[in-house]
């Protein structure tokens, strides 16, 4: 935001007080601002670089016909981040006078999209950034995509045999796949395949490292982990490759300490504790060469740099002078030669780059307005009538009671409580049931307004907030779009992306399309803790209210599941055009309906079928019009076409 334009202000609110309501400064800075119209704008190369509103870009997708849910994906933050995480190692190699190079891989498993895959080879050429595959079916990915001689191409997951031989054939196809033993039986394998096509593979060997690690990944490490080799069984692979004389490819010592690593100090005792174990391999006769420090970059979700779930208490830059440092210390004190450094940052590379924008439908509102009285009321209506106007009188925030306001809310619960038991016993009607209601909410209304803002307030009246916040209905699915709100509780920025200018008045959560009550956003980021409101606006009429999901692009999209049959949304590949402006570079459609009743093996030509045929014979019937049986045909055949999300 540039400090010498005057800026738009509506109702004493600055698109400063959004962007520090938002923390937008916090986790967004490198790309995100909000601009004077009081929309978000999009740096994708930076703040120095071009931008572009996002807002603008929204209507001009819809504007052929790509309507929201969205998900924007900007393929210069994908190539920005790469640069960045390369150029945090040049520094750091060259400030610690590293003698070894820095060469990286990025980790399928984090997305898998092929235009996703396909720009990150494309965009890192230079430095020959490589990939990483944990299964069969990302290694084809990852031999298919990756043709530079130099990129490293890591093998993890579980190895069956033809896995195995893949690997060795394409190292004889020119590329440089490692095959990085896992678990003690590949090494059996290993030999085998390699007895049978003539030729070895390279090799690698993970350890199973005994640093505690800490945060939700932490079962990652540690003796009792899933993955890698203890180290009694290290030194048993070692002897059988020996044996096998294939001690001279072993290049490679792996170790992943678990995603989001929040605390560096848990780091560099792994780094440690894996700089040893390498430096005991070359003594023990492996020729090595690279050192891979597997993932577990984290993203400073809520932008508070502190060694919480969300966050991380050390930077890029801090991340590769660590891995640099440490490695080259434990070498030196050893006299061993410096290794390739390797990593495979998947979450620090491609969370930035996506954006969700999803519109919002309606809001639920709160059934407070009060009836006019009526003659005969029953007590309880009295009552409560009688305590809203005693409320009205408590003074505002300074020198009010709380004892007092708890005292009024305890009774307004009391008088509706009346009114319940005496609408089961049927001594008052629905409209007598529905007055006792209103009037409690609007108690409850009444009352949040007097509470102090910054005194210690009883947990009872606390929770008036909570229960008065609006639920927005949100048109996506968080089981498809980010589903690991749901699945590990992890917080993403959450935001509107326009009307930044404008004070939001609402306290609110989401609600999502699907008919689950877990399907919400209820957790949004605050200074290293959640809250679970956030502040948005009242919905204007003719108007959409856009809210963007920010740092998303790792692991949502292949995680997510059809829960509902909500399918993928519309995704849009978008670059910065070299005059200004932009260019879409693909566009993916999102799922349709046929597809996702596909996937659940219904032909929709069948259910079409069946339709037809039972309108026919309601048209035999006399119970159904030719007409309006044409016009259900039509409904139908239409929407298995159309998106799984609602449109108008
Ligand atoms: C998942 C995984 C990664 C990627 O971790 P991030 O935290 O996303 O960087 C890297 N290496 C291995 C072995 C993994 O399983």
């Amino acid at each position: 935001m540039s400090k010498s334009k005057p800026l738009t202000k509506k109702n004493d609110w600055s698109v400063e007080d959004s962007t520090v309501l938002y923390r937008l400064d916090k986790w967004g800075k490198d790309y995100f601002s909000i601009n004077e119209s009081g929309n978000i704008k999009v740096s994708p190369t930076g703040p120095e670089g071009d931008s572009l509103d996002l807002m603008v870009l929204v209507k001009e997708l819809n504007s052929r016909n790509l309507k929201s849910p969205l998900l924007l994906r900007f393929d210069d933050i994908l190539e920005d981040r790469i640069k960045k995480l390369h150029g945090a190692f040049k520094n750091a190699i060259s400030h610690y006078e590293y003698e070894g190079e820095y060469k990286g891989v990025f980790p399928i498993k984090c997305n898998q999209q092929r235009h996703v895959v396909e720009e990150i080879v494309t965009c890192s050429r230079e430095w020959h950034f490589g990939l990483e595959a944990g299964s069969k079916a990302e290694l084809l990915i990852a031999l298919s995509l990756l043709d530079d001689p130099e990129a490293l191409l890591i093998c993890n997951g579980y190895k069956d045999k033809r896995y195995i031989e893949t690997s060795i054939l394409a190292r004889q196809l020119g590329r440089k796949p490692i095959v990085v033993i896992e678990q003690l039986d590949e090494v059996d394998r290993i030999i085998n395949a390699t007895k049978k096509i003539g030729s070895a593979p390279f090799i690698g060997i993970r350890a199973k490292l005994s640093s505690q690690s800490s945060g939700r990944w932490s079962n990652s490490i540690g003796e009792k982990s899933k993955f890698g080799l203890s180290i009694p069984e290290i030194s048993q692979a070692v002897q059988q490759l020996k044996d096998a004389g294939l001690l001279k490819e072993l290049i490679l010592l792996h170790f992943h300490i678990g995603s989001q690593i929040n605390d560096i100090a848990v780091l560099k005792n792994a780094l440690q504790e894996a700089s040893h174990i390498y430096i005991e391999l070359k003594r023990l006769g492996a020729p090595m060469g690279h050192l891979d420090v597997g993932g577990g970059l984290g993203i400073d979700y809520d932008g508070s740099r502190t060694a919480t779930q969300a966050s991380t208490n050390y930077s890029l830059q801090n991340y590769a002078n660590d891995v640099v440092a440490t490695i080259q210390e434990c070498c030196k004190e050893n006299q061993v030669q410096v290794p390739t450094l390797v990593s495979e940052n998947g979450r620090a590379v491609s969370s930035h780059f996506s954006i969700l924008v999803f519109n919002v439908l309606g809001t639920s509102s709160i059934p407070s307005d009060t009836r006019a009285t009526t003659e005969h009321e029953c007590l309880s209506v009295q009552n409560l009538r009688q305590t809203l106007r005693s409320l009205s009188e408590e003074p505002h925030n300074i020198g009010v009671d709380i004892s007092r306001l708890q005292e009024a809310w305890n009774d307004a619960l009391k008088f509706k409580e009346d009114a319940l038991a005496a609408f089961r016993l049927g001594y008052i009607g629905l409209e007598e049931r529905a007055k006792a209601e209103q009037l409690t909410w609007a108690c409850a209304k009444a009352l949040a307004v007097k509470l102090p803002k910054d005194t210690l307030i009883p947990e009872e009246l606390n929770a008036l907030n909570a229960a008065l916040a609006e639920t927005y209905y949100a048109n996506i699915s968080i089981f498809r779009s980010a589903p690991d709100t749901w699945a590990i509780g992890q917080l993403f920025p959450i935001m509107p992306i326009h009307r930044l200018n404008e004070k939001p008045t609402q306290l609110g959560h989401f609600a999502d399309l699907t008919c689950d009550s877990d399907g919400k956003l209820s957790k949004f980021i605050d200074n290293g803790q959640a809250k679970s409101l956030i502040e948005l606006h009242r919905l204007n009429s003719n108007e959409d209210y856009l809210i963007g999901m920010f740092l998303g692009g790792a692991y949502q999209e292949v995680m997510g599941n059809l829960h509902n049959l909500f399918g993928s949304t519309n995704s849009i590949h978008i670059r910065m055009a070299k005059n200004g402006g932009y260019k879409l570079d693909h566009v993916i459609r999102g799922d349709t309906k046929a597809e996702v009743l596909n996937a659940m093996e219904h032909d929709s030509e069948q259910l079409l079928e069946r339709l037809r045929i039972a309108s026919e014979s309601a048209i035999q019937q006399g119970k159904l019009k030719i007409n309006d049986a044409q016009r259900l045909i039509e409904h139908v055949e239409t929407s298995l076409r159309q998106s799984t999300y609602l449109q108008e």
